[in-house]
């Protein structure tokens, strides 16, 4: 079993320590919160009074703080723990944070000699406290795998996305993705409450189209990710379907700045031709937007 330094004993590190000490690890906690020590030490960690305490003499040093900030100034500042690892440590990122930040501090670590792995995490306090959480791990995989029983013991599923920075990256752009269909879901649910339309029946019926469902396991991995824009639904038709709905929300006087944003897209998209092209086809335009112009083909 391990010998783990944990810092940061919020809603999440709190039931992930819980967790930790479930499984049988030795796990030495640090909160600059007080009453979250005594948590941690009423669920079998050993209280510590400074990070470097923690973090010194351990395998693992896993870090669960707020924002990339937080974590560098616990690593590099004034009695940072980074003097306190060394070659046989892993330091273990599990935080939310930048990917520029995670890089730069994998390279000073790295620098000193001390492996890391950034390890970012799918799923709400509730399933850190189901020991449930997806874990997101970028580093090495030797590095990945000697860490995999602290993984097993906090989360149902550990990936494995790449070199260091790719764990970060991949819950960032997860991230992207599910706080903007939120607020997608949300005006959604508003236009069709104005519209008079029972809410709950609605809801139903948009769980269970491509609405609901989205499009990753439909048109995009079936057609686009090949290079197969033909049609099953045309471009112009949903744009035209789209604007149909704009319309109507402007009639209802429901702003609906997401799908307007949306709308925009399937303009540019008829410009560049796709009209007659699938309605994923989307994807090509926005593949042409981002790539950097020197990769043009
Ligand atoms: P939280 O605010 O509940 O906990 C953070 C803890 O860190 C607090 O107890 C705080 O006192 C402590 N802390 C702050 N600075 C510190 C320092 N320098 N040294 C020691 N302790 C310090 O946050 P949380 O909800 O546990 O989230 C932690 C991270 O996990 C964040 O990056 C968050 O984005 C991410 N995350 C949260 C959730 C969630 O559902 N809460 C889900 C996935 C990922």
């Amino acid at each position: 079993m391990a010998n783990i330094g944990f810092i940061g004993l919020g809603r999440m590190g709190l039931s992930m320590t819980r967790n930790l000490v479930e499984s049988g690890h030795d796990v030495w906690a640090f909160d600059v919160f007080p009453a979250a020590m005594d948590k941690a030490a009423g669920h079998g960690c050993h209280s510590c009074s400074t990070a470097t305490e923690a973090a010194t003499g351990r395998e693992f040093v896993v870090t669960m703080l707020p924002n990339g900030p937080d974590v560098e100034d616990t690593l590099f500042g004034a009695n940072g723990v980074a003097a306190a690892m060394d070659s046989a440590t892993v330091f273990i990122d599990m935080s939310t944070i930048a990917p520029s930040m995670t890089d730069s501090l994998a390279s000073r670590l790295s620098s000193l000699g001390i492996r890391m792995i950034d390890a970012p995490v799918g799923g709400t306090s509730e399933y850190a406290e189901k020991g449930e959480l997806l874990i997101l791990a970028g580093g090495t995989a030797e590095d990945v795998a000697t860490a995999a029983p602290l993984f097993s013991a906090m989360g149902r599923e550990t990936l494995h996305c790449g070199g260091n920075g790719t764990g970060t990256r991949t819950k960032i752009i997860n991230n992207y993705m599910s706080t903007a269909l939120n607020a997608l879901t949300a005006e959604t649910l508003a236009f069709a409450e104005t519209a008079g339309l029972d809410l709950m029946l609605t809801a139903r019926i948009m769980a269970g189209t491509a609405a609901g469902k989205g499009f990753l396991s439909g048109a995009y991995d079936r057609k686009v990710f090949s290079g197969d824009i033909s049609p099953e639904f045309a471009l112009g038709l949903a744009s035209k379907d789209l604007n149909l709905a704009l319309a109507y929300g402007a009639d209802l006087d429901v702003p609906l700045g997401v799908g307007a944003a949306a709308a925009q897209l399937y303009s540019v998209s008829r410009s560049h031709g796709l009209a007659g092209n699938d309605w994923s086809a989307i994807l090509h335009t926005m593949r042409q937007m981002s790539r950097p112009a020197k990769d043009e083909s």
